[in-house]
């Protein structure tokens, strides 16, 4: 089958979907505390979205990232990550992974592993039980810190994904690269994005620049940049003196557009080319409409055709950050 391929001559080979808009915890920067989900027929059953990876991986993706909400709440997800290990084993799927909260790891952790999964990403913004039960409302510390040892016990590489939130955890930077040091996690520091206007709004002054995270680092070590890229918004240093790899996502910034490899699906069926631009395509109604796959691949295809060559952000242009944040929290992060 022909690969996905769009106008900009990049091979779509990354998917990162999300399951399930469901979360049980509330992170401030992210969710209202009373968020209203989606009514349960707008969502793809776990069937569909195999249905949908699956065409997928036909067409050349080759890393899945499975997120939410949280994925790990989604009834029966376990079934979902079973049937997409077949694509591992048959090797056309060269990885499956996930983003977490990690409160349901301790569970899951050993399972995930047996179908394949490899690595974890686990949201942790703060190790100081008071802020993280403030910060995620209604999360509680040590059941993620149980679900990461259980991670590091299945064997799953994790890389911890912390927002950077000045006021809140600015005291927290070596403490938590000092923790990840200890346990072998990999540590990625996240640019918090403003708030749309339907949720809380984050308050101003905790929007804390990578930049300047990152110019507090190097006070203290010798920071390499690394080439290591992933066709995503983040990039990586080296500490010299730890050898530790650290990761900075800037979301709103347009650095590696012009090796861009991915798009996002919703829990709805909506695909979203660009992190930055609010044209979609639904993959649902194509779904639905039969039980053939042809409608489906075509709608693919159309919607990889109309990939833009990239985005352009400033956080001066309110107007764009609210269209990304609740782009956001659709897609997953
Ligand atoms: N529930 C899973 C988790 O916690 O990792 C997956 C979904 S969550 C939306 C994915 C990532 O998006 C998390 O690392 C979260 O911290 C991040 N995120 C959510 N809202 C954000 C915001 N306003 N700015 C920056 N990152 C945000």
């Amino acid at each position: 089958m022909q690969p996905l391929i769009d106008p900009f001559a990049r091979a779509i080979s990354y998917l990162r979907v999300s399951v399930t808009d469901r979360c049980d915890f509330r992170c401030t920067y992210c969710m209202s505390e009373h968020m209203t989900f989606l009514p349960k027929a707008d969502l793809l059953s776990l069937e569909e979205l195999d249905r949908l990876c699956s065409a997928f991986v036909r067409m050349g993706v080759q890393k899945l990232r499975i997120t939410g909400g949280e994925p790990l709440v989604r009834k029966g997800i376990l079934t979902f990550f079973q049937a997409m290990s077949r694509h591992l084993e048959n090797g056309a799927l060269k990885e499956l992974t996930l983003t977490t909260n990690g409160s349901q790891l301790a569970k899951f952790a050993q399972p995930l592993a047996d179908l394949g999964v490899r690595r974890v990403n686990v949201s942790l913004d703060t190790l100081d039980p008071d802020k993280f039960a403030q910060i995620t409302r209604w999360g509680r510390l040590p059941q993620v810190l149980d679900g990461i040892e259980a991670a590091k016990a299945a064997g799953l590489r994790v890389k911890i994904n912390a927002v950077a939130l000045k006021g809140f955890n600015e005291d927290e930077l070596f403490p938590l690269l000092d923790w990840c040091a200890a346990q072998g996690h990999d540590l990625t520091f996240i640019e918090v994005m403003p708030m749309g206007e339907d949720m809380s709004p984050l308050r101003l002054d905790q929007y804390w620049p990578l930049k300047d995270l990152r110019a507090r680092l190097a006070q203290r070590f010798t920071l390499t940049d690394l080439a290591e890229r992933t066709g995503g918004p983040a990039r990586y240093v080296r500490i010299e003196e730890t050898g530790q790899k650290v990761g900075f996502i800037t979301p709103l910034t347009h650095n590696f557009c012009e090796s861009c490899n991915r798009v996002r699906l919703t829990c709805t069926g909506e695909l979203y080319m660009c992190l930055g631009q609010e044209d979609m395509a639904d993959l649902r109604a194509p779904l639905r409409a039969s039980p053939d796959d042809a409608q489906l691949e075509q709608a693919i295809r159309a919607a990889i055709a109309r990939k833009p060559r990239g985005h352009d952000f400033d956080y001066s242009r309110q107007k764009v950050a609210g269209q990304i944040t609740r782009h956001m929290s659709h897609t997953g992060g």
